[in-house]
C-alpha cells in the first residue's frame, strides 16, 4: 500500500541522506521529511519516535488532565472526555511539561464562584481550563487541513501560537500573534458532569489539542525532559540573548536573575560570544548553576548594603582597564546611570515573588527595584531587555525624563523575547544536540502527573531549578 510517507522515504532515498530540510518539514511534516518507518524499514517513525498509536475519530476518547475546574472547585486531576478535532488542530500525547514560575499561582486556593448577574443574558457555561505553559509530546492525531506536523512529529507545544498572518506575525513580531486569542477558549474535551474543557495554555495532561500554529516540529533525539524547557523559559532566555536585538562579541552582559530563564540567557549570551557575563542571583545553588553554565562573575544582592553599593560594584567590573581618553581628561566614573561604563547588556529575569520562597530571596521581593537597577546601571547608548513578571499591580519604574531620549538606552521588553516558534524552537534545539546549551543542569526535579501541585510548589519555593511533570512512553 502506497502512503504520503511510503512517497517521502523515497524522496529522501533520491537525496541519498538522510537529512532534513526545512522545506520538506514545512510541506511534509518531520517524520514523513525524514523517511520515516518505510525508509527505516522497522515500523519505528524517524528520530526514534514513538509510533502512532491513534488515528481516525479522537472524540470520546478519556485522558487524565490537571484541572482549573469553575466554580470554585479545588484544582487537581480529572478525566477529560476528548471531542472530536477541528480541521486545524492536533492531538499531542505530551513527553513532559515544565512548571513554570509564571504559574504557581495556580497552588493559591481557586477563586469562589462568581454570583449570577441578575436580569444579564445566560452566559455561557464556565469551562475548565488546563493547567501548564506548553509541552513537548508526539504528534498523535491530525486533523484533516493541518500540513505543518504529522503523526509520528515530536513537538514542542509552546506558550504563544504563530500562525504567520496576523498583524503582529506579518510586523515580525510572531511572539505576539493574536491568533491564540480566543481560540484556546474553545472546548477540546468535557469532564463526565458535562462541564466544557478549554485547552487554556495547556500542558500538564496526558494529552494536548494544539492548533496548527501551535504545533512546533523538533526533529530530536534530546530527552523529552530537557526539551520541555522550550515550552517557555528556555526559548524565552535564549530569545532575549539572541533574538531582534542580540547580544553582540565582546559585550559586557549582566543577567539579573538566574532562574531557569535566566539561566537560558546566560547561555545565550555565551553562545553569541559575550566578554563578561555577570549575574545578579541571591540564592547560592543557583549562583553555582549559572558559574557551571556561562557566568563569568556571580553577585549576591544581600552581599551589599544597598542598591546603589551594587550599581557600582557592577559598573566596576565593567570598567576598562585604561579609562583615560586621548586627551587624558576623562573623569572619575559616574555613578549616576549616564555611564561612561556599565554592562552593555543587561537582562532581567527576576519579576516579583508569587509567594515567599524557602531559600534566600532578594532585597526587593517586588522586583522593582531590581527594574531601577537595570536602568540606573546601563550606560550610555545600552540595552536593556526586561521578562520578568510578578510585579505588584500599581507598582511604577521612574527614571529621570531628561534620560529617557538623552542617555540613548534602548529597552526591549520581553514576553516571549521575539521568538518565532517555528524559526528558533529548531535552532534552539540544534543548541542542545551541539552541546552548545546545557539543558540538563537546568532540570531540577520530575514528578508525575499526579503530583502537577509538587511540580509547582518546588518553582514557587525555589528549592529547585525547575519542577518538571513527565509522562510514561
Ligand atoms: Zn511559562
Ligand atoms: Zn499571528
Amino acid at each position: 500500500m502506497s502512503t504520503d510517507r511510503d512517497q517521502a522515504g523515497g524522496l529522501a532515498n533520491e537525496r541519498n541522506d538522510h537529512s532534513v530540510s526545512r522545506r520538506d518539514v514545512l510541506k511534509q511534516g518531520v517524520a514523513a521529511a525524514a523517511g520515516g518507518a518505510a525508509l527505516l524499514g522497522t515500523g519505528a517513525t524517524a528520530f526514534g519516535q514513538a509510533p502512532a498509536v491513534a488515528r481516525g475519530a479522537q472524540a470520546g476518547r478519556r485522558y487524565r488532565a490537571f484541572l482549573t475546574p469553575p466554580g470554585g472547585r479545588p484544582r487537581g486531576i480529572e478525566t477529560v472526555i476528548l471531542r472530536e478535532i477541528q480541521a486545524h488542530q492536533a492531538v499531542v500525547r505530551a513527553e513532559a511539561a515544565q512548571a513554570c514560575y509564571t504559574i504557581v499561582n495556580l497552588l493559591a486556593p481557586p477563586p469562589p464562584p462568581a454570583a449570577p448577574a441578575a436580569a444579564a443574558a445566560p452566559a455561557a457555561p464556565p469551562g475548565a481550563v488546563l493547567a501548564g505553559h506548553g509541552a513537548v509530546g508526539i504528534v498523535e492525531a491530525v486533523g484533516s487541513a493541518v500540513r505543518r506536523v504529522q503523526v509520528g512529529d515530536r513537538v514542542i507545544v509552546p506558550v504563544t501560537q504563530n500562525c504567520g498572518q496576523c498583524w503582529n506575525c506579518l510586523h515580525g513580531r510572531g511572539d505576539f500573534c493574536s491568533a491564540g486569542a480566543g481560540r484556546n477558549n474553545a472546548p477540546i474535551g468535557d469532564l463526565a458532569d458535562g462541564t466544557p474543557v478549554n485547552f487554556g495554555l495547556g500542558g500538564f495532561a496526558e494529552l494536548l489539542v494544539s492548533w496548527e500554529e501551535q504545533t512546533v516540529p523538533v526533529a530530536t533525539d534530546v530527552p523529552p525532559v530537557e526539551l520541555s524547557l522550550l515550552s517557555c523559559v528556555m526559548s524565552t532566555g535564549l530569545g532575549l540573548a539572541t533574538k531582534r536585538m542580540p547580544v553582540e562579541p565582546g559585550m559586557d552582559v549582566l543577567v539579573l536573575g538566574a532562574g531557569p530563564l535566566g539561566l537560558s540567557a546566560v547561555q545565550g549570551a555565551r553562545i553569541q560570544g559575550a566578554n563578561q557575563i555577570i549575574v545578579v542571583e541571591p540564592v547560592p545553588y543557583r549562583r553555582e548553576l549559572a558559574m557551571k553554565v556561562g557566568a563569568t562573575t556571580v553577585l549576591d544582592p544581600n552581599a551589599f548594603p544597598t542598591m546603589q553599593a551594587l550599581q557600582q560594584k557592577i559598573v566596576g567590573l565593567c570598567t576598562p582597564r585604561i579609562t583615560r581618553s586621548f586627551a587624558g581628561a576623562r573623569g572619575p566614573v559616574a555613578a549616576s546611570g549616564l555611564g561612561p561604563y556599565g554592562p552593555q547588556f543587561i537582562l532581567e529575569a527576576v519579576g516579583g515573588d508569587r509567594f515567599p520562597p524557602k531559600v534566600p530571596t532578594g532585597p526587593d521581593p517586588t522586583g522593582v527595584q531590581t527594574l531601577q537597577l537595570a536602568w540606573a546601571v546601563c550606560p550610555t547608548g545600552g540595552i536593556i531587555r526586561t521578562c520578568g513578571v510578578g510585579q505588584p499591580m500599581g507598582s511604577t519604574v521612574t527614571f529621570p525624563a531628561g534620560q529617557w531620549s538623552n542617555a540613548g538606552k534602548t529597552h526591549l521588553p520581553g514576553n516571549f523575547a521575539g521568538v518565532n516558534t517555528f524559526r528558533d524552537i529548531p535552532q534552539f534545539t540544534r543548541f542542545v544536540e551541539k552541546g552548545l546549551f546545557d539543558a540538563k543542569s537546568l532540570v531540577g526535579e520530575t514528578f508525575p502527573l499526579d503530583r502537577a501541585r509538587d511540580a509547582l510548589q518546588v518553582a514557587a519555593d525555589r528549592t529547585s531549578i525547575s519542577g518538571v511533570v513527565t509522562f510514561p512512553s
